[in-house]
């Protein structure tokens, strides 16, 4: 197979083009390094089977190009992360709308598979526990930014099926939860890798709100033998899958457990989310996955733990720090 992935050099797309790479796939990143990192693909630069375009998903000659060359396109590109999407919301909304737009667009000329990676914020504040993929979606109001990326998620996936159905356009959607792993960043905000950096200095802990918030935090690996697993089977076509740990955890929890395992005297502080975000910013108190769709249709489900995530995000940031 010949695999496009947008996003590329970003956290979930490298890991991506690894293991499709070493299955026996050409694979070509396309990326901008916006939030993605070229040394997220430094190690694979030299292999005979890969290429890379610093690029943006906008420039619609490349695209259309890159997209007529390959037989499937993994669709990671998008503006991500909390604190972006309350900075920035102009390029957060503009990026995943367009971009997604642009790839939709080209694959349906071209007839290409299209994987789109969408996301849990999907589901926005809604109190259900588990979600599951035809659940009611509760958002809040447009006059908090914060609503403004499940929008521009849930709009690309509207989009994606108005191609499905209009233009026989292949496609599967993945919501993915909380993935954490090796090379995420805690620039944009992701909790993990910002909390161990914490630990690992030995500073305190930022627990936003109460802390009594939860989450349910997936290896990066077992998503993308998911994203794999899905991709490959003919009868994930058209549909939308969550792909998420049912551990949860929360926040508070996290904190303790990271500071543990860091062997770290750090203390923890809460921080309320006025100060952390914006005026007024809005949570999600659980958000926990129903996994029961990806499971029946390919028997995927998370093989990580989250001590055992937990114990190689510290390795990583570890020796990050130590360079
Ligand atoms: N969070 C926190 N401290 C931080 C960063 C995040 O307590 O330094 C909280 C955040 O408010 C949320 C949870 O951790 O409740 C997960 O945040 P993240 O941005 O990683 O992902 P989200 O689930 O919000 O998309």
């Amino acid at each position: 197979m010949r695999a496009l992935i947008t996003g590329g050099c970003g956290f979930i797309g490298s890991h991506l083009a690894e293991a499709l790479l070493a299955r026996g796939d050409q694979v070509t990143v396309v990326d901008d390094l916006s939030t993605g990192r070229f040394e997220n693909i430094q190690s694979l630069v030299d292999h005979p089977s890969f290429q890379f375009a610093i690029e943006t998903i906008a420039n619609e000659t490349v695209m259309d190009r890159l997209v007529s060359e390959c037989d499937i396109i993994y669709h990671l590109a998008a503006a991500v992360g909390v604190e972006l999407i309350v900075h920035d919301p102009v390029r957060v909304i503009e990026t995943n709308i367009k971009g997604c737009e642009t790839i939709l667009r080209i694959g349906a000329r071209y007839r290409k598979k299209v994987m789109l990676a969408s996301t849990s914020e999907v589901y926005g504040k809604s109190d259900k526990v588990p979600f599951a993929e035809d659940d009611d979606r509760v958002l809040g109001p447009t006059t908090r930014s914060r609503w403004s990326y499940a929008c521009s998620k849930a709009m690309d996936e509207f989009l994606a099926f108005a191609y499905a159905k209009q233009l026989a356009l292949p496609l599967v959607v993945m919501r993915f939860f909380n993935t954490v792993g090796p090379r995420q960043t805690g620039r944009y905000g992701m909790v993990v890798p910002r909390f161990v950096q914490q630990a690992l200095r030995d500073e305190p802990l930022t627990v936003y709100g109460d802390g009594q918030q939860s989450r349910c935090f997936t290896y990066v690996g077992d998503v993308i033998k998911a994203v794999i697993s899905l991709t490959d089977e003919p009868r994930a076509t058209g549909r939308v899958f969550n792909i998420g740990s049912t551990e949860e955890v929360t926040i508070e929890e996290l904190a303790r457990r990271i500071i543990c395992l860091a062997g770290s005297r750090s203390e923890i502080v809460n921080i309320p989310y006025d100060q952390a975000y914006e005026e007024g910013f809005e949570d999600m108190r659980r958000r926990v996955p129903d996994i029961r769709a990806i499971q029946a249709l390919v028997g995927w489900q998370p093989e990580t733990d989250l001590d055992g995530t937990l114990r190689q995000v510290i390795t990583h940031v570890s020796s990050e720090m130590a360079l």
